[in-house]
């Protein structure tokens, strides 16, 4: 059997079926599927934002006509909100409506080549190839390819593609990456593309590992400022975290009392907090009280900021007593 007939084959037997995405044929439900599996996991996404995001915004119509603010609350521990605010910012350009042919899905803000082909292969049945990482893992392991360059994977994935299948071959090859040719223990004999497979002799080679990167620590501060019951809040202006609501961060060490530390983990650098009480003045754009602040968007990080004012607010009475005694 041909390897494209082996991997459709594959995918009648083994495939996710029962995932929302592909029980559907409506562009904006595969497009919000796409963008939030683009750095989450199935199991994150579908227990914890598919659904109520969809609750909330039905349509894309639904999305360009909401504030930013509401899209960024649904969004919120999600992470990479990047993918939100392009998201609000292509329905609006679009009007709600999402066009159908994948250069101008291409074109639009947070819809990259491979996003763009997997909406219309998923939604229309093109024949259209796509390359997300798990399809170029597979890629490169199956054509044993030791460096990752863009161009020659595109020209890989058109040729392994089933064009009278490209549903049933791209979906296959997402669920082979995620689940057979996996990065640390590939199923070389459960996988269709075993048979004529150049790198399944030494899969781990393919492609050649990046050496790994220390991620740099950052120590910071978060400033707590009260004034009648109400904590100070800023909205991010900075690109990471844009448009999100928090704790204001410095620097600098201020005078306050220290209630707890917070850590956090981004791609590219953890991030260690002292989280000080202040008595001195901070600006910030708004004072909100624990209910207000329900209803903002607000980071992991900033969540964790909260909670570590809860617990110092729980363990020590009211913590501007502890300023004045400090
Ligand atoms: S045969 Fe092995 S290495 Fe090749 S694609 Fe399948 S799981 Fe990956």
């Amino acid at each position: 059997m041909k390897v494209k007939e082996a991997i459709f084959q594959w995918y009648q037997e083994n495939g996710r079926h029962d995932l929302p995405w592909r029980q559907t044929s409506d562009a904006y439900k595969i497009y919000l599927s796409e963008i939030m599996l683009q750095q989450t996991q199935v199991k994150t996404v579908l227990e914890r934002f598919y659904f109520p995001f969809l609750e909330r915004f039905p349509t894309l119509q639904s999305v360009a006509e909401a504030p930013l603010d509401d899209v960024l609350k649904m969004w919120e521990g999600l992470g990479y909100y990047t993918r939100a605010k392009n998201l609000h910012h292509t329905a609006m350009t679009c009007k709600g409506i999402l066009p159908s042919s994948s250069e101008e899905l291409g074109g639009l803000k947070g819809i990259g080549k491979s996003t763009a082909h997997a909406i219309c292969a998923f939604a229309y049945h093109e024949p259209l190839p796509i390359l997300d990482a798990n399809v170029k893992r597979v890629l490169c392991r199956y054509f044993a390819i030791s460096v990752k360059n863009e161009k020659v994977l595109w020209e890989k994935a058109w040729k392994l593609l089933h064009v009278s299948h490209p549903y049933e071959h791209n979906q296959a090859m997402m669920d082979i990456g995620a689940r057979v040719c996996t990065p640390k223990n590939p199923q070389c004999d459960a996988c269709p593309l075993s048979l004529t497979c150049k790198g399944k002799s030494a899969p781990q080679h393919y492609p050649k590992p990046l050496q790994k990167v220390k991620v740099p620590t950052k120590k910071r501060f978060a400033l707590v400022c009260e004034r009648e019951g109400k904590l100070g809040l800023i909205q991010r202006k900075e690109k990471l975290l844009h448009g999100l609501w928090g704790f204001v961060q410095s620097d600098e060490m201020t005078e306050g009392v220290m209630l707890g530390q917070v850590c956090h983990t981004y791609s590219h650098f953890k991030l260690v907090l002292d989280v000080i009480q202040t008595p001195l003045h901070v600006s910030v754009d708004g004072w909100f009280n624990s209910e207000e602040i329900a209803h903002l968007a607000l980071s992991t990080v900033d969540k964790k900021i909260k909670e570590c004012i809860e617990k110092a607010t729980i363990r020590s009475t009211p913590i501007k007593e502890a300023i004045e005694e400090g």
